[in-house]
């Protein structure tokens, strides 16, 4: 079989992987190419290989540069499974039909311009039916659920910790009887986050396929990065002024909220509880939604924090603001307040008002808890820029630039290596992808020196043969009965089903002639916890 990488090859975006055998072809993400114009031109290019032919696309989470192009992949033929978590499913839904809107304002914006010098009129890479019809394709599934496509085609999602739904693919292949094992990374997060689970680690693959965002990069504590948040929070609403946090809408946002609540709940915002927290962006109010949908993606301390009837994404002083008009209220008043708004590196959406209010007085700071991007504002902002231009106006800036990085959503070098540590037997290869030259170079040795495994940076087009492999043995399970006692005296129902699938689990579990079975009721337990936690979430309400 081959595998053949056809984006995030020495970039960061664009992630596309294509797995060739004699009877099947297998997309892993279908993203965009983010960044330079150069790079997004790579968008608009026909893909390499037939769309129709093309029997499963696997989809590791929801961002951009990972799910993108999907949209296109059905427009030009696509019409197979898109495998995926439900919750990556869930905000698929918000992130491409979001993202169609974005193609088709870019697209109409150009050709005005275009109309006006006597050009041809361009199409969008693609329309808002273009995105609904491909979620049609959807299929998502619980973490931990084997998933047997067919006969030659098996896998199963485990945590990654970057964003809800992100996972970590195991992939199953066989061909001429053999079976080979690819473990993706997808982008994996880092380590006691607030809401997700640490990534899981997978303990055997033939061929590895890693991200190296931060491939050469150690990262500062999380906690540090709570504190300085909450003392910079204090510091200026003491002055009398207002706190600006542009924040990614899906991911980052809920965590500075869970984060928030958190200090709220213990009461270490002291006299500053009563100010206000507004979250200004219709994306992250609906990506926050879906995130409480999700419940049973969470970490312990959140589900336990659900269980006892608190919903994290709810406190006394948290607005929500999805209506326009509200929005643009907010900066009508006077006292002091935390805005956090979208877009995160500030180059388009609600943010750039807010900025525009707010940057020219000193009492006021603006907290980057993310990346930002050369060439965005929030890099200017960054780099300490003393007049910025927004939205034609030229504003001085006067207030506090501050800038976080505890909060990164990608693992940096020893958490890569750590996660690679995981695996228990030696790969064929390892392939290091999603990362600019230097970050991946710097892992790709790191791997070399520590682990003394075969590593690839692949060219984007490069194609790997990869060798026939040797079967794989199975993965850990995960202990389906660890929130019976929990939840028994509340949902008594539900709980009667769980206990007699569990049962049965029980007596078949050293049967290995029922293995199918094991699965089958595996799949429904994971199911029925998803349910139960729902469940408590609605009966906290
Ligand atoms: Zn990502």
């Amino acid at each position: 079989m081959k595998l053949q990488f056809l984006g995030a090859s020495q970039v960061v975006t664009g992630s596309m992987y294509l797995l060739t055998t004699e009877t099947k072809k297998i997309l892993v993400d279908c993203g965009m190419f983010q960044g330079s114009p150069e790079l997004e031109r790579l968008n608009e290019r026909a893909f390499s290989f037939d769309p129709a032919t093309i029997d499963y696309l696997i989809l590791t989470h929801a961002h951009i540069d990972h799910s993108g192009r999907i949209p296109k992949l059905v427009k030009d033929g696509f019409s197979g499974r898109i495998l995926t978590t439900k919750a990556t499913y869930d905000l698929s839904k918000l992130m491409l039909l979001d993202s169609a809107h974005i193609q088709e304002a870019d697209i109409q914006w150009e050709n005005q311009k275009r109309a006006r010098a006597g050009k041809p009129m361009r199409e969008p890479l693609y329309t808002t039916a273009d995105a609904e019809q491909s979620l049609r394709y959807f299929e998502g599934s619980l973490y931990d659920q084997k998933i047997e496509a067919d006969e030659e085609v098996t896998l199963r999602f485990q945590d990654a910790g970057h964003i809800l739904g992100s996972s970590v693919l195991e992939l199953w292949v066989t061909e001429k009887g053999h079976t080979t094992k690819l473990a993706f990374s997808g982008d994996l997060g880092m380590p006691n986050r607030p809401l997700l689970r640490n990534f899981s680690k997978i303990q055997e693959a033939d061929y590895i396929i890693v991200e190296s965002t931060y491939g050469h990069t150690t990262h500062p504590p999380l906690e540090d990065a709570s504190k300085r948040l909450i003392q910079i929070i204090n510091d200026t609403v003491s002055k009398g002024g207002t706190v600006i946090i542009p924040s990614f809408a899906v991911s980052r946002t809920q965590e500075l909220i869970y984060t928030l609540n958190q200090y709220y709940e213990n009461g270490e915002m002291e006299q500053f509880m009563k100010i206000p927290i507004y979250v200004d962006s219709p994306m992250a109010v609906s990506a926050t939604e879906i995130y409480a949908r999700n419940a049973s993606c969470f970490n312990e301390e959140t589900r336990q924090l659900i269980l006892s009837g608190d919903d994290p994404f709810q406190f006394e002083n948290l607005f929500y603001v999805r209506d326009q008009a509200e929005s643009q209220r907010l900066n009508t008043y006077e006292f002091p307040k935390v805005i956090i708004s979208a877009s995160g590196m500030c180059t388009a959406g609600r943010i750039r008002h807010h900025l525009k209010h707010n940057l020219w007085k000193a009492k006021n700071s603006v907290i980057f808890v993310g990346y930002q991007a050369e060439g965005t504002l929030g890099r200017k902002l960054k780099e300490g820029h003393s007049i910025v231009s927004i939205l034609g106006e030229t504003i001085k800036v006067e207030a506090q630039i501050y800038s976080i990085d505890g909060f990164s959503g990608h693992a940096d070098q020893p958490t890569l290596l750590s996660w690679l540590r995981g695996f228990q037997k030696k790969p064929q290869r390892v392939f290091v992808v999603h990362g600019e030259p230097t970050q991946a170079h710097a892992l790709a040795e790191a791997i070399e020196k520590d682990l003394k495994w075969k590593v690839s940076i692949p060219d984007l087009g490069y194609e790997a043969t990869l060798a026939e492999g040797a079967k794989s043995t199975e993965g850990r399970w995960l202990d389906p009965v660890r929130k019976r006692e929990i939840l028994e005296k509340e949902l008594q129902a539900v709980y009667m089903q769980f206990d007699s699938l569990t049962h049965k689990t029980r007596q078949i579990l050293d049967d290995k002639t029922l293995k199918k079975d094991y699965e089958a009721i595996h799949s429904r337990l994971l199911e029925l916890q998803q349910q139960l936690l729902n469940l408590n979430l609605l009966l906290g309400k």
